[in-house]
C-alpha cells in the first residue's frame, strides 16, 4: 500500500511537469525563433507523461508494447513518406487517429461493465464521459477522413462544398438524435446498443458537419477538428480519471480554437458562416475562357530579369504551387540577386497560403530566409500601390481580385494580397488552372500582369540565372 502511494505521487508529479512542459512547449510555438525550442519542450512532456503512465501498476506492458512497436512503425514510415504538401491530409488523418483512439477508450470502458453501473456520482461521471468521448471522437474521426479526402481531391469525396437540399434541417435532425443518444447511453448502461447508436450518429454528423464545406475554408474545418481531437481527449481523461489527458487535450481544444478564430479572421468570415453558409459556385461566376480570352500575357524569365533592373521595391508572394515545385530555395536565390542589383525585397505571407496555417512560413524558414523580410498580409497591403514588381510564386487564390469585387465568388469576403496593385505583376505558374478554389483569376488578365508559365522551381533557377548575367 505504502509503495502504492509513492508511486501515486511520483506520477501525479511526473504528470504536473508534463502540464507544465505542454504550456511552455505552446509559448514557444508562438514565434518561429523559439518554436524548435518549444516543440522539444511539448515533446518531452508526452514521453515523460507516457513514461508516468507505463509505470503505473496493472497494465499490461505485452499489449502496450506491441501496439507501440507498430504504430509507432507505421508512424514513422508514413511521416518519412509524407510530400511536404501532404502535410495537412496527415494532421487531418492524425486529428481523426485522435477522434478514434477516444472512441475506442470510451467503448473500452463501458462495454465490460455494462449492468454493473449504479447512481452513484462516480458512475454517472463515468458514463457522462464515456457518451461525450464517444461522441467528440466519432465526430472527429469521420469528419477528419472527409476533410482528408477532399484535400488529397479523391473523386469518392469532392473538394468543393456540397449542399443538399434540406441540409439544415437534416443536420439539425442528426444533430439533436445524436444529443439524445448520448442521452440514452447514460441512462440506460445496461445494454450496448445505445453506445453503438450514439457511435453510427455522431460518425454520421461529422460527415455531415465537413461535407458542406469547401474550397477556401478547408484550413478553417482542419483547426476546428484539431480543437474537437483536443474536446475528445479531454472527455478520455476523465473516462480514465488521467489527468494529464484532461489537461493536454483542454490545451489541444483551447490552441484549437484559437487558430480557427484567427483563421476565420483572415478570411473574414464568422465561424457560423463557414460552418453552415454554404458558398458554392454559383452559375453567375465567370467563365475561364469570359475572364482570360486574348488577355493574357506570357513573359520569359529573360524579360522579367529585365524588369528587375531599376526596381526599387520587390515583393514576392508565394503560395501552394512554391510548395508542390520545392521552390523556396530558389526563390530565395531570386531575392538574393534582386537584392543585389538594388532592390528591397520582401515576402507577403497570407494566412491561408499553402495548405496548412503557417505552410510559407515553414517553407521560407527552411530555405534561410531571414524571418524580418516576411510580412504579414495587414502589414504590406497598403503599401502594394508603392511596389514595382510584385512576384506571384504559385500562389492563386489568395491574389484573386474576385474576393473583394463579387460577392458571390466562393472566396468573397477573404483579405487577399493587393497584388494587382503593383506597377508590374508576375505570375509563376504551370498554366491558366484555378488555385484550390477552382475559379478564374481576373488578375491574370489585368493590364500590368505578365504570366512566367513554367513549374516554379526551374522558372526561379532560370530567373536566377537571367538576374546573374545582369550584373
Ligand atoms: P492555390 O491553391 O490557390 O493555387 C496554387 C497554384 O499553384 C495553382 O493555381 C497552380 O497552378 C500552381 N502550381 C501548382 N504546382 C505548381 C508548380 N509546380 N509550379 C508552379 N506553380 C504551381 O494556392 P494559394 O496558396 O494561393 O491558396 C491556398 C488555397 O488553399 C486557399 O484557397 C486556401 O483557403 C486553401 N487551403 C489552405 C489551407 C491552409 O491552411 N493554408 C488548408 C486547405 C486549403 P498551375 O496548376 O497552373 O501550376
Amino acid at each position: 500500500m505504502h509503495e502504492f502511494m509513492i508511486h501515486e505521487g511520483f506520477i501525479n508529479l511526473a504528470y504536473l511537469i508534463a502540464s507544465v512542459l505542454f504550456i511552455f512547449g505552446l509559448k514557444g510555438l508562438t514565434h518561429p525563433r523559439t518554436a524548435v525550442r518549444g516543440n522539444s519542450l511539448g515533446a518531452s512532456g508526452m514521453l515523460l507523461a507516457a513514461v508516468a503512465t507505463m509505470l503505473k501498476v496493472g497494465l499490461d506492458y505485452r499489449l502496450i508494447i506491441g501496439g507501440m512497436v507498430v504504430g509507432g512503425l507505421i508512424g514513422a514510415v508514413v511521416a518519412l513518406k509524407v510530400r511536404m504538401t501532404g502535410m495537412p491530409q496527415m494532421v487531418a488523418l492524425f486529428n481523426g487517429f485522435g477522434g478514434i483512439a477516444s472512441a475506442l477508450v470510451a467503448g473500452a470502458t463501458l462495454l465490460p461493465r455494462l449492468g454493473q453501473y449504479g447512481t452513484g456520482a462516480q458512475d454517472i461521471q463515468e458514463l457522462v464521459s464515456v457518451s461525450a468521448a464517444a461522441l467528440i471522437g466519432m465526430v472527429t474521426f469521420t469528419g477528419s477522413i472527409v476533410a482528408w479526402g477532399k484535400l488529397e481531391e479523391f473523386k469518392l469525396i469532392p473538394s468543393k462544398a456540397v449542399s443538399l437540399p434540406g441540409q439544415k434541417a437534416v443536420n439539425a435532425i442528426v444533430f439533436l438524435a445524436t444529443v439524445a443518444a448520448g442521452a440514452w447511453v447514460v441512462i440506460d448502461p445496461t445494454q450496448a446498443l445505445p453506445l453503438w447508436v450514439l457511435a453510427g450518429l455522431a460518425g454520421l454528423m461529422g460527415v455531415l458537419l465537413t461535407i458542406p464545406i469547401g474550397g477556401a475554408d478547408m484550413p478553417v474545418v482542419i483547426a476546428l477538428l484539431n480543437s474537437y481531437s483536443g474536446l475528445a481527449a479531454a472527455a478520455t481523461g476523465f473516462v480514465i480519471n488521467n489527468n494529464v489527458l484532461i489537461i493536454a487535450g483542454s490545451l489541444v481544444g483551447a490552441s484549437g480554437i484559437i487558430l480557427t478564430t484567427i483563421m476565420c479572421k483572415a478570411m473574414n468570415r464568422s465561424l457560423t458562416n463557414v460552418l453552415f453558409g454554404v458558398l458554392g459556385p454559383t452559375a453567375d461566376t465567370a467563365t475561364a475562357d469570359e475572364v482570360y480570352a486574348g488577355k493574357v500575357k506570357s513573359t520569359s524569365p529573360e524579360e522579367v530579369a529585365m524588369l528587375f533592373d531599376g526596381a526599387r521595391r520587390v515583393v514576392i508572394v508565394p503560395g501552394y504551387g512554391m510548395a508542390v515545385a520545392q521552390a523556396q530555395h530558389a526563390v530565395r536565390e531570386v531575392a538574393l540577386q534582386a537584392e543585389k542589383l538594388g532592390a528591397e525585397v520582401e515576402f507577403a505571407i497570407h494566412p491561408v497560403a499553402g495548405r496548412m496555417p503557417g505552410h510559407m512560413n515553414v517553407l521560407l524558414a527552411e530555405a534561410d530566409v531571414p524571418y524580418e523580410q516576411l510580412k504579414e498580409m495587414d502589414e504590406i497591403n497598403p503599401t502594394m500601390d508603392q511596389v514595382d514588381i510584385c512576384l506571384v510564386i504559385g500562389a492563386n487564390d489568395v491574389v484573386n481580385p474576385l474576393a473583394r469585387t463579387d460577392p458571390k465568388s466562393p472566396i468573397a469576403g477573404m483579405p487577399i494580397i493587393d497584388a494587382d496593385k503593383a506597377r508590374t505583376v508576375v505570375v509563376v505558374k504551370r498554366s491558366l488552372s484555378p488555385g484550390f478554389a477552382g475559379i478564374p483569376n481576373p488578375l491574370f488578365a489585368l493590364d500590368n500582369a505578365l504570366m512566367l508559365f513554367g513549374d516554379g522551381k526551374k522558372m526561379m533557377q532560370e530567373l536566377v540565372a537571367a538576374l546573374k548575367e545582369q550584373q
